[in-house]
Order: structure tokens, then sequence, then C-alpha cells
């Protein structure tokens, strides 16, 4: 659609697909939505609860960024969390282009993740092996010498555990004031309370009520042992609170797709004896095991300092998540390496279900409440697209809730959230799926296929198999099970056994021909376009082609740099002329800011 433009009492105003923007004046903002309106309400007097424009449900990576973002653009916010303290249990790893190019604009963040992550050369590679110490049946490594030159964007993926970067998320915050409280440090009456910048930890958002004006959110929190609700109003509730999201409950908005695609058990376990070993005889970030004792994925977070996470497959109810006692998961460890290390600790042991849906709307509750993150999808870790689509929803939320709040668009650049992020969303789902179902190959290909234990596993808890004792249904699951691994026994997996060797070479193909699990996937990551939203697209009919004519070709990992509208602007490096200085700046980093800047006036 063409864009319209006009003036109403001397104030130009455009509109693009539907929404209204303006160029703001310091006095009125006519289009400015009521969301927003309240904000200059201060803390409520008589008794009222305290007012904040925003208030984000949960700290995690993502809602740390989003309160980050929003506060450098100006827009006052407090964040919840439920837990008392942050997790320390290691989940995503693998940070892609695109968040380390948002990553640079958070004080440096980028700068202190690539001074912190272990040397690329400890984690660029993918090790398939019999055990850490027994045959590599093969190793693909993921990085490039262009990613190295940085021909695509500014910085390079980076590999950092989830709750390291969360402690340097928790910094940044620090340094634009935010301060992090437990209930008995604030006491149980919210009246006077200054909510701005803070993050309440122990506070779960229990309820809500839409007002007249906002929400009125209620977190229940712990006094001395006592349950109590503090009440909070806000123009607007950013739900960030992971894959179980309550925002999105109470807000009755339903997840759609694939749900428990497979169940595990995750160890988290410190080992320098093995980090040593792994560093120097074959480093690598994941590591997949296939042996007649046991299969597993092991994740390498940091091998310099031990530091690791064990995937185990988990079949419920016939295996019990009880069943895997730090004595157990000791001995499952003992197994997959080949040795034993002297100094294992386990340190937590966390069941966990993977699973591929996207919330059917982003955005509910009149304007009023906003999902982003897990809270708003949740994908299969292959390829490790959770937490970086997250960051990235919180990017594209924050700079149009700065333009909503500073009356240069009309409420409606809120629909456009949902209409650039949820299609990217769907696409990392299915991206996911194909990568999981890639990474199941190789097992497949061993005489191991997952497919088939799920399948067994199925009809054992069918209506048919429901009629076994289930201490029967365990023996018949881990008999059929190790029969399964017998297939992994060097008698067969060798090159003199005719099924072996046929085996491994069809192996050998797969990870050549790159049909295994990939690290990087450029032309999702930087290639991504928004064919519906916040900008213009005189082109739209021909986005869309392109975009079916995507989905139905092979995909391709190749990134093609594009310039049209809605797409990442391809990363080249500019100077200004106005200054004097040599400093040359990434296209993808500049021109939002020249773009708010001028816009703004800030
Ligand atoms: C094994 C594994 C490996 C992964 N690897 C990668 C990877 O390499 N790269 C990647 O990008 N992604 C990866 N992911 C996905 C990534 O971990 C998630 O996408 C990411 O944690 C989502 O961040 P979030 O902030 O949206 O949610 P979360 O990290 O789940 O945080 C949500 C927060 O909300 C709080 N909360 C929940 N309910 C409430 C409530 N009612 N009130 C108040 N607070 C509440 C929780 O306590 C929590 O702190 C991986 C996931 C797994 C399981």
């Amino acid at each position: 659609m063409p864009s319209i433009a006009g003036a109403v009492g001397g104030r130009l105003f455009w509109v693009h697909r539907g929404v209204t923007w303006c160029r703001p004046r310091r006095c009125l903002l006519p289009l400015q939505l009521p969301l927003f309106s309240s904000l200059a309400a201060a803390a409520g007097g008589g008794g009222a609860p305290p007012h904040l424009p925003v208030v984000i449900v949960g700290a995690g990576p993502v809602g740390l960024v989003l309160s980050f973002l929003l506060t450098k653009f100006g827009i006052k916010c407090a964040v919840l969390d439920k837990n008392v303290e942050f997790t320390r249990h290691p989940r995503a790893h693998f940070i892609n282009n695109r968040t380390m190019e948002i990553f640079r604009k958070l004080d440096g963040l980028a700068g202190d993740i690539e001074n912190s992550q272990p040397p690329v050369d400890l984690w660029r590679k993918f090790v398939y092996c019999t055990s850490l110490s027994g045959s590599i049946l093969g190793s693909v490594d993921h990085m490039k010498q262009e990613d190295f030159d940085k021909v695509i964007s500014p910085i390079s993926v980076a590999h950092f555990s989830q709750h390291k970067l969360v402690d340097l998320l928790l910094k940044k915050l620090e340094g634009i004031g935010f301060q992090t409280y437990l209930p008995d440090e604030i006491g149980s009456s919210t009246q006077d309370l200054v909510l701005e910048n803070k993050i309440l930890m122990g506070h779960e958002c229990s309820s809500i009520q839409l007002t007249d004006d906002g929400i009125l959110v209620g977190a229940s929190f712990n006094n001395a042992g006592r349950m109590q609700e503090r009440k909070i109003h806000c123009g607007l509730l950013l739900g960030a609170d992971g894959a179980r999201s309550t925002v999105r409950e109470l807000a009755g908005i339903n997840m759609k797709g694939q749900k428990d695609l497979q169940k595990l058990v995750s160890v988290h376990f410190l080992s320098r004896d093995l980090g040593k070993y792994l560093s120097r005889e074959r480093p690598g970030m994941l590591f997949f095991i296939f042996n007649p004792d046991a299969v597993g994925v092991l994740v390498a977070h940091d091998l310099e300092h031990g530091e690791f996470v064990l995937q185990i497959p988990f079949y419920p109810p016939q295996q019990m998540f009880e069943d895997f006692s730090t004595k157990v998961c000791e001995e499952i460890i003992v197994k997959l390496v080949g040795w034993e290390p002297t100094d294992v600790q386990v340190l937590d042991i966390k069941p966990w279900a993977m699973h591929a849906e996207v919330a059917e709307k982003y955005i509910g509750c009149n304007n009023r409440i906003i999902l982003v993150g897990d809270a708003a999808h949740r994908f299969p870790p292959a390829g490790g697209f959770g937490m970086n689509t997250g960051v990235q929803d919180a990017h594209n939320l924050a700079w149009k809730l700065c333009l909503l709040q500073n009356g240069v668009a009309s409420t409606s650049i809120i629909q456009t959230y949902e209409s650039e992020r949820q299609p990217v969303a769907h696409f990392n789902t299915e991206l996911s799926v194909e990568n999981f179902k890639a990474a199941m190959s190789i097992p497949a290909t061993l005489g191991l296929d997952p497919t088939v234990a799920n399948s067994v596993h199925q009809v054992i808890n069918s209506s048919l198999g429901s009629i076994i004792p289930r201490n029967l249904q365990k023996t018949l699951l881990e008999g059929l099970f190790s029969i399964g691994r017998a297939q992994l026994s060097d008698y067969v997996l060798n090159e003199k056994n005719p099924l072996g060797s046929s085996r491994l070479a069809r192996l050998k193909s797969i990870l050549d021909e790159g049909k295994s699990l990939q690290l990087q996937f450029p032309a999702e990551d930087l290639g991504f376009r928004y064919e519906l939203g916040a900008l213009d697209a005189e082109d739209c009919a021909e986005a869309t082609c392109e975009a079916e004519r995507q989905k139905h070709s092979k995909r391709s990992r190749e990134y093609v740099p594009s310039a049209k509208v809605g797409s990442r602007l391809p990363h080249m490096l500019m100077r200004a002329l106005s200054t004097s200085n040599e400093v040359c700046s990434s296209t993808t980093t500049c021109l939002i800011h020249i773009f708010l800047a001028n816009i703004l006036h800030v």
C-alpha cells in the first residue's frame, strides 16, 4: 500500500500500512495511545497501587534485554521474577550474528561476551564418537574464514552460557540504575514504593485485571513464611516468563504446534579433568556419543573451566525422573567418557521436554499484554534459535514502544510487532524441527533410530501396552533399548563388518554433505524479511512470492544480502562525514540510531 501523508493542526503525519506516524511535538501527542497516557501519573495516592508504564514478567535473558532497551529508550519499567535467585543451570550457549549485533548496542555487551567466552578453537566443532576417549566417528568444523573476516556481520557468533549472559546483563542493568531486590528487602507494602528500575525477585505474577487505563498485576511473594500479593498497576504488561508462561495463560492465549517431541534429562556437572582432556585431545562444543552402554549429547559450555551439561533421552512413565539420581548420572557420565574422571561434581539434574509451538497471538487484552521470547514460542534447541529469537523480539518491540511513547507512531504499531515477529517464530520452529531431525539422522544411520524408540514407547503407553504391569513395561523398554544400543558395539560398527562399514560410509556422507545438525544458519539468522509490518513495502506482492518460493525450494544456507524493505540492512562499514575521527560503524548498528535520532530529536 502506498503511503498517505498530510498535515493536521500543523502536525505532519504519514501512514504506512495502517500505522500512523507523526513528527512529534514537545506538547500534546494526540495520536498517543492511552496505553501510555497515565505514565505521568506518579505512584497513586490514597492507597492506590503504584503505576508504571511497563511491567515485565520474567528476568530471563529476554526480559532483561527488554528492560535494558526500554530504559535506554526512556520508558520506565520494572521486572518481576518468581524465583528468588537466577538459575545457574545452563541452557542456551550459542549466540547468533543478529543477536550479537543487538548486543553491541547494549553498552558494549557484545564485546564483554567476546572477551569472556572460551577461545573459538575450543568450540568450533561438533564431534561424533563412541565415547569421549573412544573412536571418533566424524566431526564437523562450523567456522569459516569469512566468519573471522566479518564479511556479513560486524561481529561473529559466540558461545557463551545463558547463566553467564544473565550475569553480564545484570551488570549492564546496574550500570543504568537497576537494582535487584528480594521480598524481605522491600517489605510488604507497595504504597510509596518506587518500582521503576527494580528487579523484584521472588515475585510470581499470579493474577491480572484489566482496568480503564491499564492492567492491575498481582504478584505473590513470600513474606517471612506468609504468602502475600503485591498489586502493581501498569500501562503494558510484557510476558517474558518463558515456555510455561503464566501471563500467556492469564491472557487466554493458546499455543499451536507439536508438544513433547522428546523428553530429556539435563545433567549439569563440573569436571576440570574432563575439560583439560577434551581441550587437549578433541575440543568441541557438542559431543554426540553412542555406545552399547549409553547414549547422550554432551554440551561443553566451557572446556577451560570444565563446565558441562549432559542431555540424556528419557522415557516416562516407565523411566522415572527420580531414577536419575546423582549416582546414576555419574555412572552414565563414566560410560560416555570411557574413563573415570575423579573430579566429577554433579550440580543439578533437571527433566525437560522439547516442543515446537508458537502462540496464536502475541498481543492480548486490548493491546495491554504482549508476549516475548519463550512465552511466545518454544522450539527444539537444535540450531540454537530460542533465546536468539527472543532477544530479537525484544529489540523489535522496544523501538516500537519508544516511537509510541514519543508520539511518533500510533497504537497500530503494536500490531506490527506480531505481524513481523510471529512469522519469524513460525519459520524458526519449522527450521528447528528440521534441525532436530537432522541431528536424529546420525543415530538412525548407526542403527539406533530414535523414531523407532519413540514408536515402541508409544505402543507401550497405548491402551494395548498398558495392560502390561508397569515394572514389566520398564524391563521391556530397557531390553529393547539395549538391543538397539548393541548396534553400536565395536563388533558391528567397524570397517570390517559389511553392515558397520556401510553405516560408517553413510554417516561420513551425511557429515560431508552438511546434512547433519549445523551450528550456523546465516540465511535465517540475517536473511529474514518482514513481509508485513511497520515499514511500507511497495513490493509487497513480490516479497510474498519470494517467501513462497523460498518455502518450497530447497533451503539454502547461504545468506544473500538484501536492501529490500523489511530486510536487515546488509552490513557495510560507514564513516560519518561530519566527524573528524576515523572510526567506522556498521550500517547494521548506526542506521537505527540515525533514524531514531532524527525523528525523536534525541
Ligand atoms: C538444552 C537447551 C539448550 C538451548 N540452547 C540454546 C542456544 O544455544 N541458543 C538459543 O538461542 N537458545 C537456546 N535454548 C533456548 C533458550 O534457553 C530459551 O529460548 C531462553 O531461555 C528463553 O529466554 P526467556 O527469557 O524467554 O525465558 P526464560 O529463560 O525461561 O526466563 C523466563 C523467566 O520467567 C520467570 N517466570 C516464569 N513464570 C513467572 C511468573 N508467573 N511470574 C514471574 N516470573 C516468572 C522464570 O523464573 C524465568 O526466570 C536452549 C534451550 C535448552 C533447553
